[in-house]
Parts: structure tokens; sequence; C-alpha cells
């Protein structure tokens, strides 16, 4: 399956139930889908291997472009609620990532003060600590934990290279718990095996995980549209809000989006 790309850097806004009226933030290329990890769930559909070289927007392209749209949105009197890094992939592979944090800073402060700038990532590439210390600037500092297993994690989110899910937790430490974890619960099977991280071992493997990682908050989600691989299915809602209790047990905070 194909999948979906942003076909421009801005996107939207579009109403979120988590976030309001998002404005969305593609760092990434818009024919392309590039990211860390190959998720069987995943938007854009399947990683493809490269036959052209990567262009990402620069640096000054990604400010001209948000700026023209929040003046547009201001002289409209359409505010936003949020401005949010998600798209074709990773948005922490962009080489200029901690750079254009602080820009949209900047323009959120002067356009949109009361608007939040969100992150979503899949947490891959926080042993860099520049990254980091953007992502600790941000207001909502999303970050994928959709496993408690190494043989779900590779399964589910197929990582490249040798990516384990210890070091993705170790990542996830370094915040001090000042960040959001999220986490999409699928069913189904790919080529090989059974793929369930809802099952009563692998909750409680990565309830363990969050007593390590104390996020703020724990935000829950099904999957919502195609997924490449065609053989998982929607979680059902009781499914979801029983985790979500066991995960309140533990201590945290959960939203669930089902
Ligand atoms: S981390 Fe996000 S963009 Fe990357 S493959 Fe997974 S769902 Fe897709």
């Amino acid at each position: 399956m194909g999948g979906f790309l942003f076909d421009d850097i801005i996107f939207g806004p579009v109403k979120s139930r988590r976030l309001g009226v998002s404005l969305g933030v593609n760092l990434l290329p818009t024919d392309y889908k590039f990211c860390t990890f190959d998720c069987i769930y995943c938007e854009c559909g399947w990683s493809q291997k490269a036959t052209k070289k990567i262009k990402l927007p620069t640096r000054g392209e990604i400010y001209n472009r948000l700026q023209s749209v929040l003046i547009q949105r201001k002289n409209d009197s359409q505010p936003i609620d949020s401005i949010t890094f998600a798209g074709n992939g990773e948005p922490t592979l962009h080489p200029d990532f901690v750079g254009i944090i602080d820009d949209t800073i900047q323009l959120r402060n002067t356009y949109f003060p009361n608007a939040v700038i969100t992150v979503l990532s899949n947490a891959s590439l926080i042993h860099n600590q520049k990254i980091i210390g953007a992502l600790l600037k941000v207001d909502k500092n999303i970050l994928k934990l959709d496993a408690g297993s190494e043989g779900t994690f590779q399964k589910i989110n197929q990582p490249n290279g040798n990516l384990k899910l210890a070091q993705v937790v170790d990542y996830l430490k370094k915040f001090n718990g000042k960040l959001i974890v999220q986490a999409l619960f699928v069913q189904g099977f790919n080529q090989h095996s059974g793929i369930d991280n809802t099952s009563s071992s692998e909750v409680e493997a990565w309830i363990e995980l969050l007593k390590e990682v104390k996020p703020q908050c724990v935000m829950l989600y099904p999957i919502e549209r195609e997924t490449p691989e065609n053989s998982i299915r929607k979680v059902d809602a009781l499914t979801l809000n029983k985790i979500a209790e066991q995960v309140e047990k533990a201590g945290f905070k959960t939203e669930v989006f089902s």
C-alpha cells in the first residue's frame, strides 16, 4: 500500500482531539518517507529504498513558509492551538532540527504566543544531546514507546540498524520525566508470526518500562487509517481502556484516543 504523504512543509491546520487546532510542520521530503523506523502501522506506508539523493527543506525555507502561514492566520483572526512537528517521517533527522525549534519558538512568541509547540518523535536519535536540549524547549515532547519486549519492538517498529528497545528506554530516561509517551496498540500478524502488544505479558513489561521512564502522561491509540501491513487490525476501545486502567494504577495519567 502506498500510504499518505504530506505534500508541503506546512500542512493543515487539522482539528485534533489531543492538540486542538494543530498546524503541521513537515521537515521531511514531500515525495518520500524518511524515517529511522518502518512501523507496520505507518500512515506514510512502507519505507522505500532511496533511489535518489534525499532533499530536505532548508531551515530558511521552513522559517519563511511557517512565518507566512502564521502571518496570514493572524491577519484572518484564525488562531492555532499547536504548531506540531510530524509529517513524512522522523523530524529529528533534519540536520537543522535544533535551530528550527529555536526559530519556531521565536515565530510562535511573535504571532500566537498562546499556542504550544509539539514534537512527535520516535525517540531513536535521543543519544544526541543537542536534540534532547531542543525537545526540552518544546511544550509537548511526545515520544513513541509501543512495546514492552524486544521481539515486539522489532516486529512493530522495525527500527533501522541495530537499535534495541533497551537503548530507546535509556534515551527516554534522559528527559527525567519531561516527556509524554505515546503508544499505539495493535493485534495481528506479519509473514513470520503473531503481533500483539495488548497481551497481559506485553502490557506488564511495557508498564515496567514506563516506571523507568516516568512520563508526565501516556497517550494510547489504536490504528486509525489504512496500514502498510494489511494483516493487522484495530484494537477495540474496551481493550485500550483496560490497558489505560493498568497504567493509571501504576501512577501515570493517561489519555485514550479510541
Ligand atoms: S516512527 Fe512514525 S513516521 Fe516513522 S515509520 Fe513509525 S509511524 Fe512512520
